[in-house]
């Protein structure tokens, strides 16, 4: 692109309903924020267990070591007790022998599918993956191949077309604008058959899903053996910042060689370890959080089923209201914001086109009369014309 093209590129956007604003908004509390003065009710973060501001994962974090920078990175003079303690706890939580943090899940993705495949190789990814897992591919210069979403059959032909020796297959947990889960037992199968890595990023699974909170792994009964790369992220039900992979002793060590994302910036700050340790705690020790959003996802679906609105088939906390057009999604956001919801639009190139949404999502800190707040204003926007 030529720099004289900027503005003519930003009127394109705009004129394909694509255009994006931020909303300057401020934390009021688990649910709620401030915007330009009025409180709303916040229905899109992915804050799902409320521990974002929870007062023991508050208090770890301000008790923390003086000073607030880490000042380098891991491998220089980052890397603190707070840090390291997490780390073993987080391989303690998933079950495997060594942990890894990293800055944020985006960096996870790139760094971690950048070393383990490189040009020569194949990477499989679903279609529908979080955009840092493609981009992750796209800097590992090896060749992709996209199958088609959830489709088991899709991935099983690409791979035995596969000529390459080094084969991953890298797949989200939960989708993230879907919210549902990937079918992992066959995939697991699928990857094994053909002597593939499987990695999988549960973003949106850990902390939430499973009766102990350790994601789409123990939903399915899955191990270390089964899905031999896990990556999960610490800003969504953590409530935190950062990200980790755990796995064998092996990947562990050669992502600390090997990942660049992991070598060449800045560690977290220890407060954010400490702070993910309080939360680490109450995922396990508060079971009723991930009950509460069960209760608060069944009463929903019911809810928005009578009203007759296009749900997707979705257990988890994310629940999408499809559209379609992006301007429909986007006039839908303002009128629901109109009337003191928070829910965002997500339209291309989020989604696929023609497939523009609402994407709800709940947070155990939700109480039952806000979410039929929520349902009561849904009713008024006739979204069931379709
Ligand atoms: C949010 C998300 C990421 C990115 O994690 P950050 O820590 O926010 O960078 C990666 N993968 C999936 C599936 C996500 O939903």
């Amino acid at each position: 692109m030529k720099p004289q093209e900027l503005s003519a590129r930003l009127r394109e956007i705009e004129d394909q309903g694509l255009y994006r604003r931020r909303r300057v908004l401020d934390r009021l509390s688990g649910v709620e924020v401030a915007h330009e003065g009025r409180r709303l009710l916040n229905f899109c973060s992915n804050d799902y267990l409320g521990l974002a501001d929870h007062p023991s994962v508050v208090a770890a974090f301000r008790g923390a070591a003086p000073g607030v920078g880490s000042g380098a990175s891991h491998l220089v003079s980052g890397h603190s007790s707070a840090h390291h303690a997490l780390e073993e706890e987080l391989a303690e939580f998933t079950g495997r022998e060594r942990a890894v943090l990293f800055s944020t899940g985006y960096m996870a993705n790139l760094g971690v599918i950048s070393a383990l495949a490189g040009r020569g190789d194949w990477i499989f990814e679903d279609r529908l993956n979080h955009a840092s897992l493609l981009d992750g591919a796209a800097l590992a210069g090896a060749r992709l191949k996209r199958y088609r979403h959830g489709d088991v059959e899709s991935l099983g032909g690409s791979l035995a077309e596969c000529s390459a020796e080094g084969r991953l297959v890298v797949t989200d947990g939960v989708f993230s604008m879907d919210g549902d889960l990937a079918p992992l037992p066959e995939l697991v199968r699928a990857s094994r058959n053909a002597n593939a890595w499987l990695m999988v990023d549960d973003a949106h699974g850990l902390g939430v899903i499973g009766a102990g909170g350790r994601g789409v792994l123990e939903h399915y009964a899955l191990g270390q053996e089964d899905v031999p790369i896990l990556v999960g992220t610490l800003g969504k039900a953590f409530g935190t910042f950062g990200a980790f992979v755990a796995g064998s002793r092996d990947l562990i060590e050669f992502l600390i060689q090997r990942a660049r994302t992991y070598i060449y910036t800045t560690a977290l700050p220890p407060a954010v370890a400490e702070a993910t340790r309080a939360s680490l705690r109450i995922i396990r020790q508060e079971p009723w959080r991930r009950d509460q959003l069960r209760g608060l996802i069944a009463r929903f679906r019911t809810g928005a089923s009578q009203l007759g609105l296009r749900l997707m088939d979705s257990d988890t906390p994310i629940q999408p209201i499809v559209i379609g057009s992006n301007e429909a999604a986007t006039a839908a956001s303002g009128a629901l914001m109109e009337a003191g919801l928070l829910v965002s639009a997500i339209r291309p190139p989020t989604v696929p086109a023609g497939t523009a949404r609402l994407r709800v999502t709940f947070s155990a800190a939700h109480t039952e009369g806000q979410l039929d707040r929520l349902l009561e204003v849904l009713d008024t926007l006739k979204l069931n014309a379709s």
